[in-house]
């Protein structure tokens, strides 16, 4: 547990507002007098655990702490709207996630979030997309500034200490990038906006990296989408796709009706055939759809351990824990085996109570990894996969690596 804990993380796949701590939501609800749902109820429980108590609870414990499920995790996305409606709202979220995420030994994190209006309290107006935007980045860069000063400050500490083991060195510092989305019950001409907001800012920011495609995959397609990936791709921006949230062939439940399956088939095959920088989860794919990734292009693939065993959740009813669910990963042991390119991330971890050393803790216990170095290999594999320059990931590799060696 401590070296996973120790361990520096890539993380590629995290939503932001699905960062939202328990706590804040619950704050941020009743300073808007907004009732939310039952399905929270757990969250206002588990406020009541003091630190101390959730610290002392066993790794597998917290592993299997009660989760939610994808369809529950599309009601809270409405509900997490009410709350976060101002600048001030997204500053403390934003600001947190960063926090969560570096605590967790995240030496390089790519945030992804869709742009919306909100309010800007301080003037009493509407606050534009560019201005969403702007405050995410300007959230990174100052933490990222504070992040190094941290790290300084730490280094110098240990060089006058003498006595400093290598396990003491600190924390590395955050590098944080932001990817903007396009949510899939958007309309068309919205998916446009975010397209060109997105190439705008990455010209003039180094945070802006990339354009996803996300939202509930029961919405729309993105066959209808291409054109924004296709010019978006075109500009040299990268893309990531989230794809295999529904099944793409009959038998896999038998509540997926078959027009359903059929769109899915269709849009998969569309979205495969695009060949976008990384996949999305990747996971209700057809047999075949496995074959010709893995022998074609083998396009990096964002796992994320407990978010997709919920969505198994809904397809199998698996009757277990999340254990259990992840080793019924129709392909993740396969691909650890065969070293097929994926990195291990969070996706909502404020939604499905987890971290990102939690989801290396899952799999190490799904598949029973003996030896760090194989966890070590993913994290230095997933480099590798960041929306980065060449340079830039030579650098990254040098760091990481200095790391683990010391805590080896
Ligand atoms: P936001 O983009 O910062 O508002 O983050 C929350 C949004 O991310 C949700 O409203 C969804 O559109 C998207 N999202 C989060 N998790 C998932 C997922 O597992 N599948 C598809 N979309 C998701």
């Amino acid at each position: 547990t401590k070296f996973i804990q120790q361990l520096p993380k890539i993380e590629l796949h995290a939503h932001l507002n699905g960062c939202i701590r328990e706590s804040t939501l619950a704050s941020l609800a009743s300073e808007r007098n907004v009732k939310l749902s039952s399905l929270l109820h757990d969250l206002q429980q588990e406020t009541h655990f003091t630190e101390e108590e959730k610290m002392n609870e066993s790794p597998q414990e917290k592993v299997n702490k009660k989760r939610r499920s994808l369809l529950e995790c599309f009601e809270i996305f409405t509900e997490i709207g009410l709350c976060v409606t101002d600048l001030v709202a997204l500053k403390q979220i934003c600001i947190e996630a960063l926090e969560d995420f570096a605590k967790q030994g995240v030496v390089y994190l790519e945030l992804r979030s869709t742009p919306k209006v909100l309010l800007d309290t301080m003037y009493g107006t509407k606050a534009t997309k560019k201005d969403y935007i702007d405050t995410i980045l300007k959230c990174m860069a100052d933490f990222e500034e504070q992040d190094q000063e941290r790290y300084k400050r730490e280094m110098e500490d240990v060089k006058q200490n003498a006595n400093a083991s290598s396990q003491s060195l600190p924390r590395l510092p955050m590098t944080c990038r932001y990817i903007v989305s396009i949510n899939r019950a958007e309309s068309f001409e919205v998916a446009q906006e975010h397209t060109q907001l997105a190439m705008e800012y990455a010209k003039k920011s180094k945070y802006v990296v990339g354009l996803d495609l996300s939202g509930s995959p029961l919405k729309n397609s993105f066959t209808e989408l291409e054109p924004c990936f296709r010019m978006a791709k075109d500009a040299g921006l990268k893309t990531s796709i989230h794809c295999g949230e529904i099944p793409c062939e009959k038998g896999v439940d038998n509540e997926t009706d078959d027009a359903l399956i059929e769109f899915s088939y269709r849009d998969t095959k569309k979205i495969l055939d695009f060949e976008p920088d990384r996949l999305g989860h990747a996971l209700l794919f057809t047999d075949e759809m496995y074959e010709a990734l893995e022998r074609g292009k083998k396009i990096p693939i964002e796992c994320c351990p407990t978010s997709n065993v919920m969505t198994l959740e809904l397809a199998t009813h698996y009757e277990g824990d999340l254990v259990h669910g992840l080793r019924r990963h129709p392909r993740l042991s396969k691909w650890l085996e065969n070293d097929y390119p994926c990195s291990i991330n969070t996706d909502d971890p404020g939604i499905f109570n987890t971290d990102s050393s939690l989801e290396f803790l899952l799999l190490v216990d799904a598949f029973g990894f003996q030896n760090p170095a194989r966890i070590v290999s993913i994290v230095m594999d997933s480099i590798d996969h960041a929306f980065e320059s060449d340079d830039f990931k030579a650098k990254m590799t040098g760091l990481v690596t200095s790391k683990i060696n010391g805590i080896l």
